[in-house]
């Protein structure tokens, strides 16, 4: 399940009101459910329906009872994220006004939704829907909500991406991501090799990081500094979810037309691998590289593709062509010369190759040419909230 945020555009008082409403009483139902939960200390849905399903149709009686039973699985996901959560924090509640909608509650058409909010009662909302997010529409879809955020609407659609099992998976294209170059990116046969330059990127950081030097040098002379620096911490973050929304796109992109499976180091790897001077080591910390991994996959996943997380240990010591492993193979950041077969090239692109090499080793055999689908691969391991990636 993936999720793809959407803007609302702002509806007309009327319109306004009957959602306002709405989201009030689907608030006040999923708390409701919420507080029965913590007090049975049950997440079972067969108990929680069985004792209280019939006072919550009493008490929420403008709600149809799709909408009461979307509150409860809401409050039973919600308790069991917080359980699973260890440490003391404070039990969960709903604090901002949300609604949930079942796929058969609601429709999208036309750029609108139509959201069934009463029995027989159902309001058509225009939406804003990127043309990235066209083609994800043809998808089934998932619960979904409703939710203001700093004063606007948006609709959080959960979509199913499929699988498409008839597209074979003919290639894999491995991923270094780095500080030298964003990323390189290769496959075992050698006909894709594409650089994607940091160096607009480290333009922009230094940028930033003058900036805000600047401006902690006056600290001390008031409460717009403060304002400043906060105004400059968005603006950066901005532009790197935007720098990563594009090389994601295009990485994918790339993946796409030559049927690859796409093979990414994992974040552990990566951070073990650059061990680097202070100033690279402020890169890495101002960048992103979660965000651009689980865009990569996130993307990969709605056009079907399949991702692999790779261990890249290793990868930036041994030689892509003969496999010969050790240290001084890597010349330098960026040059690699194999000491046993001569080999020579840029060090990134060699770990691309790697990367993709190891990531053909550990699919499932007859996976390039059965076109398994993805289905019974590993998945990138990562945790990452997808709303906020969209
Ligand atoms: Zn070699």
């Amino acid at each position: 399940m993936l999720t793809i945020k959407l803007k609302l555009r702002t509806p007309n008082n009327g319109k306004s009101q009957i959602l306002n409403e709405y989201l009030k009483d689907f608030t006040a139902c999923a708390s409701w459910w919420l507080r029965k939960i913590q007090k049975d200390k049950t997440t079972s849905r067969t108990k929680l329906h069985h004792r209280y399903y019939h006072e919550a149709r009493g008490t929420f009686n403008s709600l149809p009872s799709a909408n009461i039973q979307c509150a409860l699985d809401k409050a039973i996901e919600t308790q069991r994220a917080y359980w699973k959560k260890k440490g003391n924090k404070s039990l969960p509640q709903f604090k901002s006004l949300f609604g949930c909608f079942r796929n058969d509650t609601f429709k999208i058409e036309n750029n609108a939704v139509r959201l069934t909010v009463g029995s027989r009662k159902t309001i058509w909302l225009p939406l804003i829907i990127p043309d990235r997010f066209k083609e994800s529409l043809n998808l089934k879809f998932g619960r979904s909500e409703v939710k203001r955020v700093r004063g606007q609407w948006y609709l959080y659609l959960t979509v199913k991406p499929e699988i498409k099992s008839d597209v074979k998976s003919e290639n894999v294209l491995g991923v270094d991501i780095g500080v030298a170059k964003l990323a390189v990116i290769s496959t075992p046969d050698k006909k894709i090799n594409k650089f994607f330059s940091g160096e607009e990127t480290r333009y922009i950081k230094n940028h930033y990081h003058n900036l805000r030097k600047k401006l902690q040098a006056k600290l001390g002379e008031g409460k717009n500094v403060y304002k400043a620096l906060k105004r400059i911490s968005g603006k950066e973050k901005r532009w790197t979810k935007d720098a990563n929304h594009k090389l994601s796109r295009q990485i994918v992109n790339i993946a796409k037309d030559n049927k690859a499976v796409i093979a990414i180091e994992n974040l552990k790897g990566i951070r073990e691998r650059i061990k680097a001077t202070k100033r690279v080591r402020r890169m890495l910390h101002n960048w992103n590289f979660r965000q651009l991994i689980s865009f990569i996959e996130y993307k990969a996943r709605l056009d079907g593709l399949c991702c692999v997380s790779i261990d890249p240990r290793g990868t930036s010591r041994k030689c892509s062509a003969c496999g010969y492993t050790e240290k001084s193979n890597r010349k330098s950041q960026s040059r690699f010369k194999c000491s046993n077969c001569g080999l020579e090239l840029n060090a990134d692109l060699n770990a691309a190759r790697n990367i993709a090499d190891r990531a053909l080793e550990s699919l499932p055999s007859g996976y390039m040419l059965e076109g398994a689908g993805g289905l019974a691969l590993p998945e990138v391991g990562l945790a990452h909230n997808l709303a906020s990636s969209a």
